[in-house]
């Protein structure tokens, strides 16, 4: 373009202090920035030096020299501080600043280089040689150009420096050399790169310079938009889940559920606040209640976190009632509760003592031990009530899964903490009196070993941080009053009954059901039916009608719901018109009109009416019971059928007791023949029981003896023993239950194994004062024990005679 050089160097030519091709010219310093040819930009002008200049050259025609500084930081730079290349420039416009500075806009005319500095103050001035561009007419060169006009734009794409206006401005450039001067005066770079592409001449090669930067700033642009959008992506993941749940959020507000669950939750603050809870349970309880505040209300998980902070904060932590350890007071409360059981009261009252003076470590676990109804769990409810503690009952029973005890671990569906933790919480109270119901029936299978946890619960190292696997905190039983009851303490695991206190409780005898009846179900049922003495009298000929001939039980469950079933009758009758004088005086006559016929009788004497059929006694889970044998023959070959649902172990005795027969028929006076020739039935009545134990051995003998003999077994003994082959009696287990059932069923005489003999001690002496006890080593002393006396030979052969008859 040598027009434009021209012109320009017209216009240069007669400023300044011009001699040939160099000028004298005033020289600014820039920091910061390097001006080119063409280049309009404002300056801020605030150095003394450069305010100086600025002043002498204002409102006249005078060029200046601009030049870089090498160092930015420079404030007060001398010659060697700048580049030697700079650029004319034209001062356009000057404007004050408030602060005292100018802003002045400043014109790039054409490039320049120092020859000497000639001043440095105020200002500095310099001889400078004017700068020719090199020719540029070349195919090379605007290959540059159009290369560097499709890279200015994808800057552009890529930068936002680069603006719409900056490109149109550039591409609209044809002059090669301003092209390559403005394009890197409009890029990002350093002060040196710019001041390098000033310096370059040769416009072709300054073009080059160019297209290298530019390339360069492409490569870093895209290499950041890549980085950029990756980044970009993850925080995009991230902010549609927020911003979605924000959404959620505002509709769940709008619905007024963010207001109910923020309720909620500031309601179960509140509730952990006051439940006083350890501070390691507190927490945990905190913890969870954060968590549960951040899921949706709707969510399965929310109600198991829900349900699981109800537990903890409705647990007692810290509440328990004061005990009330006055021991004449108890036993008031005892005696008030219960007849008779004197040996029992006195034996609670010492315990209670012993809690007095030694507190809770010492003492040893309470097991009430005994048939249903016998008031275990009543004595329980009395030693509460005389120490002021909550009661709670929970039946073991049938406990077979050690998560009964100890609870499921949260994460199975449902799961919920044992039934210790359960009580606990039912009573409200953290030392309530637990009573463990029937520890005896608990099982044991693949799914762990209840006793075990029991076990824990009951030890005083351990419970007092029992471990509920559904609470996973530990909770503090050690204040817990436990008793333990159960039916037969001999089924109870070995390890848990090494651990309490038997108390045994083995049944009443007729005179002590009377009493209890009298002075504690008649008054309770008349109360609990809304009767009084003004409408009915059971009168005491008529309750031991009721004992005998509607009962037979070792408690008095059964007794207690004849009367309440006495009481429901008249009651109906009260409100029905009749009664409405006197008091209904029930006799033992007017019972079958409340209670239907008899279903007892004293079946011995009813039942043993010929030979073959003898009577023993049972341990049953409610006590003892009568166990009837019968024996019958017919012809046949020694067969031996056995019926009545028996067991094994009563099977062998069976056979044991006939193979003895066998073996000593002559000796017992048998006929040795008579089992060739005839088969043997033996049944037990109550077919439907399921009857099993080595006990009935005695029993089975006698019934075979008395029908092999023909001789009746007496109808008022009982007998019990184990019998071996050798005709030895061996003794046996639940004496004590045995003994009361013969008492209960009014035989007078009891047949026991040698034995057995210390067993009596355990059986109450007005019991024992009922029987007369007989002791056997050998079957051989039974015969004349309980069978009724032989009538001579004649009788002998009648009977056989008898037996063909029957047969
Ligand atoms: P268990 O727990 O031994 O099965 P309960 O304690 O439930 O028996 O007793 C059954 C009923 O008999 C209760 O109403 C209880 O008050 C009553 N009872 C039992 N023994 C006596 C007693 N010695 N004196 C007064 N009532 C009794």
């Amino acid at each position: 373009m040598p027009s434009k050089s021209k012109r320009r160097r017209a216009k240069t030519s007669p400023k300044g202090d011009a001699n040939g091709d160099h000028l004298v010219l005033p020289v600014m310093p820039l920091r910061n920035s390097v001006l080119f040819p063409q280049q309009v930009i404002p300056l801020s002008v605030g150095r003394e030096h450069s305010l100086n200049l600025v002043k002498d050259c204002e409102g006249s025609d005078q060029q200046i020299a601009i030049i870089a500084q090498r160092e930015a930081g420079t404030d007060l730079p001398s010659p060697d501080d700048l580049y030697t290349t700079g650029c004319a420039a034209n001062i356009l416009k000057v404007f004050d600043m408030p602060d005292g500075n100018k802003s002045v806009v400043i014109q790039g005319l054409f490039r320049l280089r120092v020859r000497e500095f000639t001043q440095e103050t105020p200002y500095m001035k310099a001889v400078l040689d004017v700068l020719e561009p090199a020719d540029i007419q070349d195919i090379r060169s605007e290959a540059l150009v159009s290369n560097l006009r499709t890279l200015i734009q994808r800057v552009s794409e890529l930068a936002n420096y680069l603006t719409a206006e900056h490109v149109s401005v550039l591409l609209n450039i044809e002059d090669p050399t301003q092209l390559a001067d403005f394009a890197v005066s409009a890029l990002n770079v350093t002060v040196e790169e710019k001041q390098k592409i000033l310096e370059i001449l040769d416009v072709a090669e300054r073009l080059e310079k160019v297209t290298v930067l530019y390339n360069r700033e492409i490569e870093i642009l895209e290499l950041g938009s890549k980085i950029q959008s990756k980044v970009h992506g993850e925080i995009s993941k991230t902010q549609r889940e927020y911003y979605l749940r924000e959404h959620l959020k505002a509709i769940r507000t709008e619905l007024g559920e963010i207001a109910e669950e923020a309720e909620e939750i500031a309601e179960l603050r509140d509730r952990i606040d006051s439940a006083k809870m350890p501070e390691d349970v507190e927490n945990v309880a905190l913890k969870e209640l954060d968590r549960l505040s951040h899921i949706p209300q709707a969510s399965a998980e929310y109600t198991v976190a829900r349900t699981y902070l109800d537990w903890l904060v409705e647990l007692p932590w810290s509440v328990t009632t004061q005990d009330e350890l006055d021991l004449k007071r108890a036993k008031k409360i005892l005696d008030s509760d219960h007849y008779g059981l004197e040996k029992v009261k006195k034996r609670i009252l010492e315990y209670l003592a012993v809690r007095k003076l030694a507190g809770n470590q010492k003492a040893p676990i309470l097991c009430f031990a005994g048939p249903p109804g016998v008031g275990k769990t009543s004595l329980g409810q009395s030693i509460a009530r005389a120490l002021g503690r909550k009661f709670i009952r929970v039946s073991l029973g049938g406990v077979r899964d050690e998560a009964e005890i100890r609870g499921h671990r949260r994460t199975y569906i449902g799961a919920l903490p044992g039934r210790i933790i359960q009580g606990i919480r039912k009573t409200g109270s953290g030392n309530p009196l637990f009573m463990l119901d029937e520890i005896d029936k608990l099982g044991t299978d693949f799914r762990g070993d209840p006793s075990s946890a029991l076990l824990e619960v009951l030890d005083p190292e351990q419970n007092h941080a029992f471990s509920d696997h559904y609470l996973e905190v530990p909770f503090d039983l050690s204040r817990v009053m436990f008793i333990a009851t159960a039916n037969f303490i001999e089924y109870a695991p070995p390890a848990l009954r090494d651990r309490m206190e038997i108390l045994e409780l083995p049944g009443y005898i007729e005179e002590e059901k009377l009493g209890i009846a009298k002075h504690f179900l008649v008054p309770k049922q008349l109360d609990a039916h809304g009767l009084s003495r003004k409408n009915l009298r059971i009168n005491t000929p008529a309750l031991r009608s009721i004992v005998r001939g509607y009962t037979r039980e070792a408690g008095v469950r059964t007794l207690e719901r004849q009367i309440a079933a006495i009481c429901r009758g008249v009651a109906t009758e009260v409100v029905s018109g009749k009664h409405k004088r006197r008091p209904l005086a029930v006799a033992p006559k007017g019972l079958s009109r409340y209670l239907g016929p008899e279903r007892f009788y004293l079946e011995a004497a009813e039942r043993i009416r010929r030979p073959g059929i003898a009577t023993g006694v049972a341990w049953t889970p409610s006590g003892g019971d009568l166990l009837f044998i019968e024996a019958t023959h017919m012809p046949g070959k020694g067969m031996l059928k056995l019926t009545g649902q028996l067991g094994d172990v009563m099977k062998e005795s069976a056979q044991a007791a006939l193979s003895y027969l066998r073996a000593n028929a002559e000796s017992l006076s048998i006929d040795s023949e008579f089992f060739a020739k005839n088969d043997i039935h033996i049944h037990m009545p109550a077919g439907a029981v399921p009857k099993d134990g080595p006990s009935a051995g005695v029993t089975i003998f006698v019934a075979l003896l008395s029908l092999l003999t023909g001789r009746k077994v007496k109808n008022d003994v009982a007998m019990t023993g184990e019998i071996t082959l050798r005709g030895m009696v061996l003794p046996v287990g639940g004496i004590k239950e045995k003994v009361l059932a013969a008492q209960r069923a009014g035989l007078k005489h009891f047949v026991l194994p040698s034995k057995n003999r210390p067993d009596l001690s355990e059986i109450p002496p007005h019991v024992r004062k009922r029987l007369t006890f007989h002791f056997v080593t050998e079957t051989a002393q039974m015969a004349d024990l309980v069978l009724t006396a032989p009538r001579g030979r004649r009788t002998r052969s009648r009977g056989k005679s008898a037996r063909r008859r029957r047969a």
